[in-house]
């Protein structure tokens, strides 16, 4: 007698962080759900099958997806809409800025590995890029610097990351952060980095405050267009440093912006 395979299906609410075409008909779907982080399916017949999932596997969409687990990579079994977020989709500029951050995300997460707070900023995150009065960059700076407060790599913005002397008095002008150490550097120390990126003082004050408000909060702040481009700089040098890898979506990304002036 042949035993039974046992099946587990689940529920769960996923924002779909990349799809990837497997043969001619079914796609390879990596989710980001807060119970299991990471999660990847197989979409049987997805590419044919218009009635079950025709215009509901678009990226970065929040669903409510069933998955059936057997044996090896499990299977989407259902995928409804939760929120479509649209009008990303319909804008280059803040898909590509949706593109990176899936792809940080994808690459620093473990399949399996419960991420209620990294759910919740990408929901956030996507809510505000949705939005057309935010600033696509500004959101892109807050994602990325409360992502490397969950990833554990925040940077250090009230000492010296050299000596470690205060810095919470910020001198006039501008102020050295060394990608090295990650994190803002005394005049003394700042002789000994090689990789920098100058911080007006403004910009650290901004950035200070989006680590002391947390998620919860930090959304309401807004850049002047220099601190925004100041901290956008850092970030997408200092992020990519500490996952290890260039991420190709930030290529993308910069060309669109210049294309854009
Ligand atoms: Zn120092």
């Amino acid at each position: 007698m042949a035993l039974m395979e046992p099946v587990i299906t689940r529920k769960a609410r996923a924002i779909l962080l990349r799809r990837i075409e497997y043969g001619d008909h079914d796609v390879v779907l990596t989710f980001l759900t807060a119970e299991e982080g990471k999660v990847s399916a197989f979409a049987k017949n997805a590419k044919k099958s218009i009635k079950r999932f025709s215009g509901v596997l678009e990226l970065f969409t929040l669903l409510e997806v069933v998955i059936r687990q057997g044996r090896g990579l499990p299977y989407l079994d259902e995928a409804s809409i939760e929120s479509p977020f649209e009008s990303i989709r319909t804008d280059y500029l803040r898909m590509a800025y949706a593109g990176y951050w899936s792809e940080i995300t994808v690459q620093w997460l473990e399949e399996g590995v419960p991420q209620k707070r990294l759910f919740t900023l990408f929901k956030t995150a996507l809510d505000a890029l949705h939005d057309a009065r935010r600033s696509p960059g500004t959101v892109s700076v807050l994602f990325q610097l409360l992502f490397l407060d969950i990833a554990g790599f925040a940077p250090t913005l009230w000492v010296c990351s050299g000596c470690g002397k205060g810095m919470e008095k910020l001198p006039r002008r501008k102020v050295s952060f060394d990608l090295e150490r990650g994190g803002l550097v005394c005049e003394t120390c700042r002789k000994e980095c090689t990789q920098r990126v100058a911080l007006a003082a403004g910009t650290v004050m901004k950035l200070r405050w989006i680590m002391e408000q947390g998620l919860s909060k930090a959304f309401r702040v807004k850049f002047s267009l220099a601190a925004e481009a100041e901290a956008l700089t850092l970030l997408e040098h200092f992020l990519p440093r500490h996952l290890g890898r260039e991420p190709r979506s930030l290529g993308f990304l910069g060309e669109i912006r210049r294309s854009r002036g």
